[in-house]
């Protein structure tokens, strides 16, 4: 069966997103990773975004802070197909007052196939992946059924 694709090309967009107890982890880590990152667009939630371009000098389109909407805005572009990688370094001991937001992000991020990173040593595995600087066929799951349940006049809805 032909799966949908969706190209991504060499530079990729990547969504940076960092609990408060994370933030100085995730810095390190781009501080760290500075030249790779330079190949890519960034994107990041309100303190994030502003705390990486701080750090890196190099500009990141920045979201609302994500308990006001943010990893919501960046769900929505995942969905869109306007994001391609999402760091998320999220606070495995502390909860949040967007905890369902957060699973929502995380939600979109496997609907759509994108490759997502929650901790430090799997973004460092991808970041280090040479498909992050090369055109990529990402298969986007066929959805194309689920799109049609309620246009079968035999199906009822659910
Ligand atoms: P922030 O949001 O970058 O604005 O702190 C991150 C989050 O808590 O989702």
């Amino acid at each position: 069966m032909q799966m949908p694709v969706r190209k991504m090309s060499g530079s990729k967009r990547i969504a940076l997103v960092a609990h408060d107890n994370k933030k100085s982890e995730l810095m390190e880590w781009a501080i760290y990773n500075k030249a790779a990152l330079s190949h890519h667009l960034l994107f990041g939630t309100g303190t994030t975004g502003t705390l990486v371009e701080e750090a890196l000098g190099q500009p990141v389109t920045k979201f609302l802070s994500g308990p006001l909407g943010g990893d919501q805005q960046i769900g929505a572009r995942i969905a869109e197909g306007k994001i391609d990688v999402l760091i998320f370094f999220w606070d495995p001991m502390e909860a949040q007052p967007h905890d369902p937001d957060i699973k929502a992000l995380l939600r979109l991020a496997v609907t759509w196939n994108i490759p997502f990173a929650c901790d430090r040593a799997t973004a460092d595995f991808l970041l280090t992946s040479p498909l992050m600087y090369a055109d990529y066929e990402i298969t986007t799951p066929d959805y194309s059924v689920y799109n049609k349940r309620l246009q079968n006049p035999n199906q009822s809805p659910k």
